[in-house]
Order: C-alpha cells, then structure tokens, then sequence
C-alpha cells in the first residue's frame, strides 16, 4: 500500500497517495489525483456529462474545475476563521 502524502490537484488538501482517484474528465493530466470529497463531484460530473458532446465537456470541464478550487478555498476560509474565533473565545 503506498503511504506517499499527496496533495488534491483541486482543493489543495493532502492525502495518502492510496485515498486518491481518478479525475478525469474534469483535469485531463493522467498524473492529476483528487481527494475524496473532490471525488464526489468528479463522480457527480461524469454522471452529467452522460452523452453530452465531448468538445462540450471540454468547455464545462475547467469552469466547474475553478468553481470547485474555489469553493474549497471559501470552505478553508470559514473553518480558519470558525478555529481562530473559537481559540479568541477560550
Ligand atoms: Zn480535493
């Protein structure tokens, strides 16, 4: 089982190499690994992209890419944010 630490290619957070999937088609780098969460919409997308014209997906692809970065970068925000509030209030 492969221990390596990784980092999702589009929320940035880090995981065993093993935890990691398949991002396709969403990144197009066979080398690209995501996270589990990052999976879900990946899984969620190509389950959308279901007969849809390839050159269509090609398009999509890397605007719901950017909206899922950032998304995850608002989610990190909060929960720094929710972590520093609470360590002020103790
Ligand atoms: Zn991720």
């Amino acid at each position: 089982m492969n221990d390596k630490i990784i980092e999702c290619k589009i929320c940035n957070s880090k995981m065993k190499e093993y935890e990691s999937n398949n991002p396709q088609p969403l990144l197009d780098s066979f080398e690209d690994r995501v996270c589990r969460d990052c999976n879900d919409y990946v899984t969620a997308s190509r389950l959308f992209f279901s007969g849809l014209d390839i050159h269509l997906i090609k398009v999509i692809s890397p605007i719901i890419v950017n909206i899922m970065a950032m998304a995850s970068s608002l989610k990190e925000s909060r929960r720094v944010f929710i972590e520093q509030y609470k360590e002020m209030k103790e």
